[in-house]
């Protein structure tokens, strides 16, 4: 009956499966555990018509034009480039950190000094990692480095991921990196914007074709199971292909042992003013058990009277209990995940796509990129 079963309805799954309905005219069958389609992008209006992120702020920025195009088939946009505010000291400064979070920092010599020590070492517009400017040589840069690290990096690291920054992959923290300039946005993409409708609704209209049939609140593990090199559906061997997008440990049994991800818990609350602060994102490094509160109504405007906000509290996965968002990126998980990723190679009708399935910190535009050129390579 089906061509096509695709295991999660995030940007992954939902990709593959609107490329398989529209360019190859298969029959697609999508299983969700979850109640909605959307993956963590999921967002909806709460009480007070504010459209909130129910799995934490999504912001959509990229610099793959082909992935823009193609997104842009589903949706209209909101030009928005995401501002991200850091509380050092008591003092609102911006992130990431740059010439005019320096200039606001430090008392105007030593500002002017270290701010010429860099643009003597960096070009202007450049990023430069936090541990990679920790290596500096030149006195005035190792201060500055150690400064940003201890102020912003590390107690946010050790409350985000249980670990310090050198524990983690390097390419963690680079993505927030020391801005050389005066760029105060936290990204810095060719294109930056949010769904006009929200991403529920970009995922809507993605789906929406005759040939995709999707079941929600459908856990995998009740209808399809692994027999040797192949996948059984209701008990009778699939030929089809099948698109997994959820973790790999949860597909095998955890036979090679549990892959680690670090969720969060997200707590939302109503403020019955009009405005909480004066960026979408506010991030709290060293104090508070919270790592950053966003106000959705400055993503998604909105006229209310009141205002809603997210914060949001690491803790540790644990299955069935919350949520998997970021795949602990050690050497010894990276090898326990290359077991797995073998696993899913002897089954030759399988192909285990996005950020779980293939324990990587994608983007969103990361993941979409993957999923097209992913349906490109499939014969
Ligand atoms: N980070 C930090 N301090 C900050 C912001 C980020 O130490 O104020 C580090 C931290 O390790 C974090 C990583 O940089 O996990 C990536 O931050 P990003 O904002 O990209 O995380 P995401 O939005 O994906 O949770």
């Amino acid at each position: 009956m089906f061509d096509v079963i695709i295991i999660g309805a995030g940007f992954a799954g939902s990709v593959l499966a609107e490329r398989f309905a529209t360019q190859k005219d298969k029959k697609v069958l999508i299983l969700e555990r979850r109640q909605h389609i959307g993956g963590n992008c999921f967002d909806e209006r709460d009480e007070n018509g504010i459209l909130i992120h129910k799995y934490g702020p999504h912001l959509f920025h990229t610099d793959y034009e082909d992935v823009w195009k193609y997104l842009s088939q589903f949706t209209n946009w909101d030009v928005y480039h995401h501002h991200v505010q850091a509380m050092i000291d008591g003092q609102i400064v911006p992130l990431p950190f740059n010439l005019n979070t320096l200039q606001k920092l430090f008392p105007p010599r030593l500002a002017d000094k270290l701010e010429a020590a860099l643009l003597n070492r960096y070009d202007y517009n450049t990023k430069v990692p936090i541990l990679k400017l920790k290596q500096s040589t030149d006195k005035d840069l190792r201060y500055l480095a150690d400064y940003v690290y201890e102020k912003i990096f590390l107690h946010y690291t050790e409350k985000q991921w249980g670990l310090s920054p050198e524990n983690i992959e390097g390419a963690v923290t680079a993505r927030v990196p020391v801005f050389v300039g005066r760029d105060d946005r936290y990204f810095n993409d060719r294109f930056q914007a949010v769904p006009s409708k929200g991403y529920t609704a970009l995922f809507k209209k993605m789906l929406n074709h005759k040939n995709i049939k999707l079941m929600l609140n459908t856990n995998f593990n009740d209808i399809m199971k692994i027999d040797g090199d192949k996948i059984l559906f209701f008990d009778q061997p699939f030929e089809g292909k099948i698109i997994y997008t959820g973790q790999l440990d949860e597909l095998f049994d955890e036979k090679f042992g549990a892959l680690p991800y670090r969720s969060l818990d997200m707590k939302f609350e109503t403020v019955n003013i009009e405005n909480y602060q004066s960026a979408s994102t506010v991030n709290y490094p060293n104090n508070y058990d919270f790592t950053r509160i966003t106000e959705f109504k400055k993503i998604h405007h909105t006229n209310s009277k009141s205002t809603t906000i997210l914060k949001e509290y690491p803790q540790n996965y644990v299955r069935g209990k919350n949520t998997p968002y970021y795949p602990i990126f050690t050497e010894d998980n990276q090898k326990r995940y290359e077991q797995y990723a073998t696993e899913v190679n002897k089954i030759q009708n399988l192909i285990a796509v996005g950020r779980l399935a293939e324990y990587r910190y994608y983007d969103m535009d990361d993941i979409v990129k993957r999923a097209l050129d992913v349906f490109g390579e499939i014969q």
